[in-house]
């Protein structure tokens, strides 16, 4: 859609964009086409869309013949994309927040449990988005989103610039910047740029880097629970040193969080910044399992 046509809608519809509700709408077909590319969709994929809005990715999304499956929660927006998309077989709409609604009841609407989440999110609720759709099942295969530059860059980042955002996201599955996406590309313009981002989730109880590491027994005691306990303490004052961190938080002498830490095969001074989601692994080894 162009943005005279977004305009007008906006218009028409006595719509005041909401920054809170994370209102702004594509008009960029060149970002369009390369969401879909990313996507990828395959015969048995199945499509669940956070915020259609004017419906500008749902309509391509729906040309692929896939089942669609939107979710919008502000009903001015409602009653125009029903309107719009009026008879569409392979489409639904569910009206609600996303946040609300379980998993289950999503995947179940899809009739499959293998579905892709696609979406240009809405940016004020990205983080709890991402929480839910990768630590609850049943999970997406695949999320294709666009979020804020910032964000993306974030999540993607390598030791040295690592934070419990990349850890968590690095834990469930592979993601990919695919392309920054300029904040001219929608309407109203946001005050920064976007990126679409890939995450493919893995289909495995733990990340590989574990079970590359593990003991058959270490693999069948390992507690999701206390990986993050872990992880929370290693940030818990991200400027001090890793070591400091774990001796205060799992209340062992420094001499003791030393001599694991080497065990681990990592340098005394270094900080949670600087590890990888294979250095937690070998951190939780020596500290928890
Ligand atoms: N996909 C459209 C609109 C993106 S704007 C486009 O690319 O042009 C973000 C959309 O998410 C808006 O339609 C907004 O109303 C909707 N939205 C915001 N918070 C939501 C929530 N909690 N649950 C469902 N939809 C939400």
């Amino acid at each position: 859609m162009s943005i005279d046509e977004i305009k007008k809608l906006i218009n028409d519809y006595g719509l005041k964009p909401s920054k809170g509700k994370g209102q702004n709408f594509l008009i960029d077909d060149n970002v369009l086409a390369k969401i879909m590319a990313t996507a990828d969709l395959s015969p048995e994929d199945y499509v669940l869309e956070i915020g259609p809005g004017f419906g500008v990715l749902t309509q391509e999304l729906i040309k692929t013949g896939k089942k669609v499956l939107s979710v919008e929660l502000d009903t001015r927006l409602v009653f125009y994309i029903k309107r719009k998309f009026k008879g569409v077989s392979n489409w639904e709409l569910l009206e609600g927040d996303i946040l609300k609604i379980k998993n289950e009841q999503l995947a179940e609407k899809l009739g499959s449990k293998k579905y892709k989440l696609v979406a240009n999110l809405p940016y004020a609720i990205t983080k709890p988005i991402l929480q839910k759709f990768l630590s609850y099942d049943p999970k997406p295969r695949e999320m294709v989103i666009l979020v804020q530059k910032e964000v993306a860059e974030k999540i993607v980042a390598k030791p040295g610039e690592m934070s419990i955002l990349a850890i968590s996201v690095q834990y469930y599955g592979q993601p990919q910047l695919i392309n920054i996406v300029s904040k001219e590309s929608f309407f109203p313009v946001p005050k920064v740029d976007s990126a679409i981002l890939q995450i493919v989730l893995r289909q495995t109880d733990i990340p590989a880097e574990f079970s590359q590491i593990f003991t058959q027994i270490q693999i069948q005691n390992y507690q999701e629970k206390r990986f993050w306990q872990l992880v929370k303490i290693g940030f818990s004052s991200p400027r001090k040193q890793l070591q400091n961190n774990l001796a205060n938080g799992l209340k062992i002498t420094n001499a003791e969080v030393k001599n694991r830490l080497e065990k681990a095969g990592l340098q005394e001074l270094c900080r949670a910044q600087d590890l990888s989601l294979l250095d937690w692994g070998n951190i939780y080894q020596q500290f928890i399992a």
